[in-house]
């Protein structure tokens, strides 16, 4: 019986033994700790049915597979129709969170390696894709948490894999026994990694002839033998040990990412979806990257929903909501943001069946979504700053608002307008410094350049996809120009 609600998940993460470190300490127990519990509510939510209307139909799916009711997170795309559910999901829960709940990665790996094993199958007479079908049903039916771990280290990003000085700087297979392999390496920025039951590994490039080893794709329980979790940092974390809730901002949610390192992980066979067959890595990096940016024209986008929530919350906490120039800045706000919106929803609307059935985004599309994403989100945080105040970075602490000698100037000199209570506007400041420049700035801001690939990783997708030279002999013939 698989994993039914927020609270079960919560605790399925206790009975996990792994190899966590927190600044500098081991930690057995991470479900408690202050830095990590509000990235465990995030993902929390991705089990919880919630009260929107259109929540149980987004967040569930009919398996494909076994004909059951699962997490849409554990589904195959088997239409444009899941695609554009997906991205509403997203949405939704940005919007729930104001933050990244962490599980879509997994989700874009399993849609990513399903179709690339079926074709694996067909050229190499391999037999990953009902091994990776066999994989599914068990996550599905557990409902578990998988981490899409694409990102390896890289070293020198001027060499290749087999290039770099130390070999390990890409997930490799190190050994190959009559039972599983053995493969070393790390992956860095793991998004939700500490709160997940499973590392499902791919390859992070296109890989050539004598890098076989490293076209390796393979799923481990997440406290296997030999696996190494460290907690990245996000900008003000500490504030979340000083159990100031208003300081936090956001105190209830969080996103995570951590690196990963595999010690010489033992993976048995029936938990390999790729060893060596490096004609095919290129198509598993294409395609997860194509769905995950397709992802952040939900997710990002229903962190927008918020920040202009905010926007006008603020405003009129500052007696300015009807200044023109301020109803202007919100139209822009929302007008950038469901622009990410549409080209989530244009690049789902516009997917095709791939030979295992499985549904693709339109690629070009989903690369302009990302494009556009590691872009606005940082104007809507500007415009944002600029109708708060600069009170955003200049107001006391919590620890200020309960000293009884400064707590009444502090509420007499803070107020905005005269109904609303000093409290009040202080915590929206606050929730807008943490998701313009705090935590909440990792997931919206830094995860929005970067994460999915970096821009130019679209850019270089996007000319290559565009048909150029069709483009071309439109204006040809049009010119009335020969050839
Ligand atoms: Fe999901 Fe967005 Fe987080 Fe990626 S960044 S895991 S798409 S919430
Ligand atoms: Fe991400």
């Amino acid at each position: 019986m698989g994993i039914s609600g927020p609270e079960e998940y919560v605790e399925s993460l206790r009975t996990l033994k792994r190899r966590i470190y927190v600044l500098g300490e081991r930690v057995d127990d991470p479900v408690d700790h202050p830095m990590i519990r509000p990235s465990i509510n995030a993902m929390a939510e991705t089990y919880r049915r919630g009260d929107e209307p259109e929540a149980e139909e987004l967040l569930f799916a009919v398996s494909h597979l076994t004909g059951k009711r699962i997490s849409r997170f554990t589904h195959i795309h088997q239409s444009t129709e899941d695609l554009v559910k997906k991205v509403l999901m997203q949405r939704l829960l940005g919007r729930r969170t104001a933050t990244c709940f962490q599980r879509c990665v997994g989700m874009d790996g399993f849609n990513a390696l399903y179709s690339v094993a079926y074709e694996c199958d067909q050229e190499h007479g391999t037999e990953y894709h009902q091994r990776f079908r066999e994989y599914l049903r068990y996550v599905q039916e557990e409902n578990l948490v998988v981490d899409g771990a694409m990102t390896d280290v890289k070293g020198d990003r001027g060499l290749r894999p087999a290039e770099q000085a130390d070999p390990d700087l890409f997930v490799r297979v190190v050994e190959k026994r009559s039972d599983g392999i053995v493969v070393r390496g790390a992956k860095a920025h793991q998004t939700g990694a500490l709160n997940s039951h499973e590392i499902l590994v791919m390859p992070t490039t296109a890989m050539r002839e004598e890098e076989a080893d490293y076209a390796v794709s393979f799923a481990v329980p997440s406290d296997t033998q030999g696996l190494v979790f460290v907690l990245g940092r996000q900008p003000s974390d500490t504030r979340k040990l000083e159990g100031s809730p208003l300081d936090v901002g956001n105190p209830r949610y969080g996103s995570q990412e951590a690196l990963v390192i595999f010690d010489d992980v033992f993976v048995p066979w029936e938990r390999v979806f790729m060893c060596g067959e490096y004609d095919q890595s290129g198509k598993v990096v294409e395609r997860f990257a194509a769905y995950h940016r397709q992802s952040y024209g939900g997710c990002k986008v229903g962190v927008g929903d918020v920040l202009v929530g905010a926007a006008q919350l603020v405003a009129t906490y500052n007696g300015v909501e009807r200044a023109s120039h301020v109803r202007e800045k919100i139209t822009e706000m929302i007008h950038l943001n469901e622009t990410l919106f549409s080209c989530g929803i244009a690049c789902s609307a516009m997917g095709k069946p791939t030979p295992s059935g499985c549904y693709l985004v339109d690629v070009l599309l989903a690369n302009v979504c990302k494009q556009n994403v590691t872009r606005y989100p940082f104007e809507i945080s500007r415009l944002l700053q600029d109708i708060a105040g600069g009170l955003v970075v200049t107001m006391p602490s919590q620890k200020d608002l309960e000293n009884p000698e400064i707590a009444p100037y502090l509420e007499k000199y803070l107020k905005g307008r005269a109904d609303v209570p000093t409290m009040d506007r202080l915590r929206i400041l606050k929730f807008i410094e943490n998701m313009t420049m705090g935590c909440g700035a990792a997931a919206y801001l830094t995860e929005s350049i970067h994460g999915a690939g970096s821009p130019q990783a679209q850019r270089i997708m996007i000319l290559r996809l565009a048909g150029l030279q069709e483009k071309v002999s439109y204006a040809k013939r049009l010119a009335g120009i020969d050839g």
